[in-house]
């Protein structure tokens, strides 16, 4: 690829309040933000299908399928469901590439709004065998991050499920690790020990006015009590319809990541009122206390999840279901049940480890991927016919995210320093006043199976130098009427000081090799 024909300029010039990985690939000709968006121009690319290329090496035997962008994960099911009929196809593998939505903020490239994606989704007759498969995964997603120096946190991502994070100064996403025990997760995920509060005699439950106090914040000013002496409620609504009622002590803030593992749903929403007073809970006021369970429980359409820091306190404010009222001296289980007990708040720096009880500390990060076991389930028929159900197990590595995790990584001051494996190109050359003897040197090498970006542009060598620093392709090479004179081309590594002499000679398999030998 000539320079000069290159779609995307390299910038000296930067938009502000661009974090640092965004800004290299700014800088780079690597992307461009439109609107907050992210644009991979053509090196991007380049580097994106290098990357997705490398990584089908995770698991050779996955078949490859193509999916409409934004295909819901758990829809893989069905996919899979609508091809599998017998124990003789199974195992096996697809693997996707589609793009996916984050929600919220786009936060530049370690976080876009759209997201591509590489899954392999995998159906297994057996749980354990699908077990393994995630277990060897994972490690081979491991050994591929060390291929291009990348160390990746690996964590709970969300709960029950394994993943990784370039822990990286004002990365997008939060993650809590615990010095003492090595446990980490996601801020999300992170399970972690309820702060103790003084337990005392249990006090017989009373009716207080309590107006206009419909925050828990407003409620403990009101009554001159710690928020840790009441019980929150929080309303949410399942994809299947359910109405989730979330109770958990007032002091602590609720993880929908969690909400929706306890609940064993997809996704929640905030429910609304009229949904709310559906069951007979009143907005702002509610709580579990005295709630009508009118509907068979088998079939009913709510759900009250408990976590276990309302087992820990007595004597609760909670909600009286009537507008300016709440109850005082509440105590679980006396005054009130709930389904299911279950860890659905969310961690906070310097809450304790469940582990070991140390305090956990929060850092930064880019979400790269994780590995979801038991997706969904799927039928087949077994050797003598019956029907049996087979368990389909779910990887995700996202790729913007892990480019970006590699410029985190690899730059110094004068810019990337690529990797060979997922380099934009192997080689830049540049010329100086030779052009006629670099072409030939550009198309040797190119027909030995490397791909250079050859520098043809009429400007100074200073800025043909800053640049090839700046892309950080691996191997560079310097054909002047110097090194002419010396017997050949000078080439220099990205990152390294030695420059030497290659004799033009047989240069297409000088340079073939030293690439090889420093993947
Ligand atoms: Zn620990």
């Amino acid at each position: 690829m000539r320079l000069s024909r290159l779609f995307g300029r390299t910038l000296r010039q930067l938009p502000p309040r661009v974090d640092p990985w965004t800004a290299l690939a700014l800088r780079a000709a690597i992307a461009r933000l439109v609107d907050d968006q992210v644009v991979l121009l053509p090196l991007g690319e380049r580097i994106l299908a290098r990357l997705a290329t490398s990584l089908r090496s995770i698991s050779p035997e996955a078949q490859a399928v193509i999916l409409p962008p934004g295909f819901p994960e758990q829809e893989l099911g069905r996919v899979l469901q609508a091809e599998i009929q017998s124990y003789r196809q199974l195992p096996v593998t697809l693997l996707a590439r589609h793009a996916v939505r984050f929600s919220g903020l786009p936060k530049g490239l370690a976080r876009p709004e759209w997201c591509t994606a590489l899954q392999w989704a995998v159906a297994s007759a057996s749980e354990d065998e699908l077990i393994n498969f995630g277990r060897r995964w994972l490690e081979s997603v491991d050994a591929w991050w060390s291929l291009v120096g990348l160390a990746p946190q690996r964590l709970e991502w969300q709960p029950g499920c394994p993943g990784w994070m370039q822990v990286v100064e004002a990365g997008p996403e939060e993650l809590l690790t615990c010095h003492g025990c090595g446990y980490a997760a996601s801020q999300a995920a992170a399970r972690f020990e309820r702060q103790p509060v003084p337990s005392e005699a249990l006090e017989e439950m009373n009716l207080v006015s309590t107006p206009g106090a419909d925050t828990i914040r407003d409620l403990a000013h009101m009554l001159s009590i710690p928020e840790s002496k009441t019980i929150k409620a929080v309303f949410m609504t399942a994809d299947d319809g359910r109405l989730v009622f979330a109770v958990l002590r007032g002091d602590l803030e609720i993880s929908i990541s969690k909400l929706v593992h306890a609940t064993k749903c997809l996704s929640l929403r905030p429910a609304i009122e009229e949904e709310i007073r559906a069951w007979g809970a009143e907005p702002g006021y509610a709580s579990p206390v005295g709630l009508k369970r009118v509907v068979d429980p088998v079939e009913q359409g709510l759900i009250i999840i408990g976590d276990p820091s309302i087992d820990q306190g007595t004597n609760f404010v909670a909600g009286a279901n009537k507008p300016d009222f709440h109850f005082q001296g509440v105590n679980f289980p006396r005054d009130f049940s709930v389904d299911v007990i279950a860890d659905i708040a969310a961690a906070r720096e310097g809450d304790n480890c469940l582990e070991c009880g140390k305090p956990l500390v929060a850092n930064n990060g880019m979400y790269l991927g994780c590995w979801k076991p038991s997706l969904v389930s799927i039928q087949y028929a077994n050797e003598d016919g019956r029907d049996r159900e087979g368990y389909v197990g779910l990887g995700t590595l996202l790729l913007e995210p892990i480019l970006a995790a590699l410029l985190a990584v690899h730059h110094d001051d004068q810019g990337i320093i690529w990797p060979a494996r997922v380099a934009p190109y192997d080689v830049h050359i540049v010329e100086i006043r030779c052009s006629e003897e670099a072409v030939v040197v550009s198309r040797e090498l190119e027909a030995t199976g490397l791909s250079v970006l050859f520098d043809d542009r009429k400007v100074s060598p200073g800025v043909k130098f800053t640049d090839a620093d700046l892309i950080g392709c691996p191997l560079r090479i310097t054909v002047s009427r110097r090194s002419l004179k010396n017997g050949g081309v000078e080439l220099s590594i990205r990152g390294e000081e030695d420059r030497q002499i290659i004799p033009l000679e047989g240069i297409g398999d000088i340079i073939s090799t030293r690439i090889t030998e420093i993947m």
